[in-house]
């Protein structure tokens, strides 16, 4: 008896134990689901009664245990889009009796919209028949908010939100593709502004950001709803537009983006006016290769830019070669400014006066001794490194070899200043000025003897910040010509203003000299114009007798041409000055000096 009482005892006690631990296991249970924020239901079948937990009503929005989540209810709960897949989901499991895992949104109460996963599983009975399903579902918003950010941060560019080039070339290859099913062909628009660099290089980066960002949104705002505008890098913008009518069609979304770039713009308190060059490939062709595409539209962007840029152009075969040829070109110009492949030539520059010629300067042009092609002419290289950057350590290469090229003279007895081209890009150079100290001093040329010959647009891009440069270039004692004169802006009133020391006179002008009256005009403004500011007048491009008879009767002071000479090696000039009659007269000791050298 006392035994059995005391078995008793023991059996309660250890259902007691058993109760209390099953208590706080289940309120374990419930504290883990608060914590893990994982919620879970039982649901059966036959009285449609949902057991849900706290945490899952929390899940949904509401109060826990506020109410019977009968199937119903459970689904009025659910996204409208939703419900539909979520009781097919639910009827594929009770039919096949195979777990299943979902993401499903649920709306609050408060109208937010939050995205679940739930898993879940049907429990049958001995025969098969399902009774409950049984499941734990939680909260996957913030996860989902994140992938797609990060989604969209891969795909899209972060300072305009653009399409970034990554997502621009899926899309492109689905483009493609789909010509399979369609006969309407595809554009792809390059867009590549004009002087962006300038812009960013003058104004800084804050503002350059800023134009790029306005440019893209006018870009959006002039293609077809349908159209993927993109941003491909830089400067550059890419258009897809599927499904065109015809040719026609493109041109007229690159017409309708180029006017939209076109309007004024204020960035940084300045009004800016901004071309963009478009490159158009078309194709109808499912099979071409949306690499190619790309490489296409770049070609005849290029072309557009070459023609003088603000324009489209559609891209033809026979600019392909081209544009390979110029991405080798790039390519073996930086190989050959590291190898010594560049060499200066000198032009011989005549002093008019008094009728008789003195050769007191040369002009400084680059040359490049191609291995294959030989003497390649600056005209063929000199804009690929202005687009590079790499006229910036071949300007300041020219400069010093220059420089040690007069010195080298110097030796020789022929005593010559130099005119050296710097291109736009270099004046760009926030250390210019530090740069051409430095050549100065590396070499000990005095400065009165060079010359730096920039163009009149160079002269004109950014008034403000041109002028404080050359100002500091000029303090540093060299003198400063304006090459091309005549042939960029016409406004000549910045002359004023500029601390120049010589204008050249285009050649073109110079060509006019003999026979055309306006050229003669032109010309003769010209001189009288310089000479009223104390500007002296070099002309170029002097070919014949005729056209330097008349630039010596206008009073102009120097001239340079294929009639003295053309541009000859240094170490060719004391022969060189030989050969120009009307020079040998003043450098005829220099000549007798080489003569016995030799
Ligand atoms: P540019 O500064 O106007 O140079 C004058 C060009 O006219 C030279 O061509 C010269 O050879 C050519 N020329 C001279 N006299 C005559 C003539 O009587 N008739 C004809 N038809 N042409 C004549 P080049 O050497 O081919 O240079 C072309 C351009 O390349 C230069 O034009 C200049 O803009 C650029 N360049 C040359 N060297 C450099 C350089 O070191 N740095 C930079 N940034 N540009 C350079
Ligand atoms: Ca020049
Ligand atoms: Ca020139």
């Amino acid at each position: 008896m006392a035994r059995d009482k005391q078995g008793l005892e023991e059996a309660l006690k250890r259902v007691e134990g058993e109760l209390e631990s099953a208590r706080s296991s289940a309120d374990r249970l419930l504290e883990a689901q608060r914590i893990s924020g994982v919620g879970s239901y039982d649901f059966e079948l036959a009285s449609n009664t949902n057991v849900w937990s706290d945490q899952l009503y929390r899940i949904y929005g509401r109060e826990p245990q506020s109410f019977n989540a009968s199937y119903e209810v459970f689904l009025s709960m659910l996204h409208p889009e939703d419900r539909e897949h979520v009781m097919a989901v639910h009827q594929h499991s009770l039919a096949t009796g195979s777990p299943y895992e979902m993401e499903e949104r649920v709306v609050w109460p408060d109208g937010q919209v939050r995205t679940l996963a739930s898993w879940g599983e049907v429990v049958t009975d001995g025969d098969g028949t399902p009774l409950r399903m049984v499941g734990i579902c939680w909260d996957i918003t913030e996860r989902k908010t994140m992938e797609a950010q990060l989604v969209h941060g891969a795909l899209h560019d972060t300072l305009t939100g653009l399409p970034n080039r990554s997502l621009l070339e899926d899309r492109l290859a689905l483009a493609v593709q789909a010509l399979a099913r369609r006969d309407q062909p595809l554009g792809l628009l390059l867009i590549d502004l004009d002087r962006f660099k300038i812009i960013n290089d003058s104004l800084g980066h804050d503002a350059g950001d800023e134009l790029l960002v306005a440019v893209a949104q006018r870009i959006a705002g002039a293609v077809r709803p349908g159209d993927t505008v993109a941003r491909f890098g830089g400067d550059e913008f890419v258009v897809l537009c599927e499904e065109l009518t015809s040719a026609g069609e493109a041109l007229g979304i690159a017409q309708r983006v180029q006017d939209a770039v076109l309007a004024p713009l204020v960035i940084a308190g300045t009004e800016l006016v901004v071309t963009a060059s478009t490159g158009i490939a078309l194709t109808a062709d499912p099979s071409v290769l949306p690499g190619a595409l790309l490489r296409d539209a770049d070609s005849a962007m290029y072309n557009a830019k070459r023609s003088g840029r603000a324009r489209s152009v559609v891209f033809a075969d026979e600019m392909r070669e081209e544009v390979t040829g110029r991405l080798e070109t790039e390519t073996q110009l930086r190989r050959a400014l590291a190898e010594g492949q560049l060499r200066v030539h000198y032009q011989p520059i005549l002093r008019l006066g008094g009728g008789v010629g003195r050769v007191g300067a040369v002009e400084a042009l680059v040359r490049w001794e191609h291995p294959t092609r030989g003497l390649v002419s600056p005209g063929e290289f000199v804009p690929i490194a202005e687009e590079t950057g790499l006229v910036v350590p071949l300007g300041e290469w020219v400069l010093e070899e220059a420089c040690r090229q007069l010195v080298a003279w110097d030796k020789q007895g022929i005593r010559l200043s130099v005119s050296v081209n710097v291109s736009g890009v270099q004046i760009t150079q926030p250390d210019i000025v530090s740069r051409v100290a430095a050549v100065l001093d590396r070499t000990g040329v005095d400065p009165a003897r060079v010359a730096l010959e920039m163009t009149e647009s160079v002269l004109m891009r950014d008034a403000g910040e041109t002028l404080s440069v050359l100002r500091a270039l000029k303090d540093l004692g060299v003198r400063l010509h304006v090459d091309d004169f005549g042939t960029g802006y016409s406004s000549l009133s910045y002359l004023k203003r500029f601390p120049v020391d010589a204008v050249k006179v285009d050649r073109s002008f110079v060509d006019g000299l003999a026979n055309d009256q306006e050229d003669i005009a032109i010309v003769g403004a010209i001189v009288s114009l310089a000479h009223s500011l104390g500007i002296e007048v070099i002309a170029e491009g002097v070919e014949s007798v005729a056209q330097l008879t008349a630039l010596q009767e206008m009073g102009c002071e120097s001239a340079q041409g294929f009639l003295f000479s053309r541009a000859v090696p240094g170490r060719e000039m004391a022969r060189t000055l030989l050969g120009i009659p009307a020079a040998r007269r003043s450098q005829e000791d220099v000549v007798k000096a080489e003569a016995k050298g030799a």
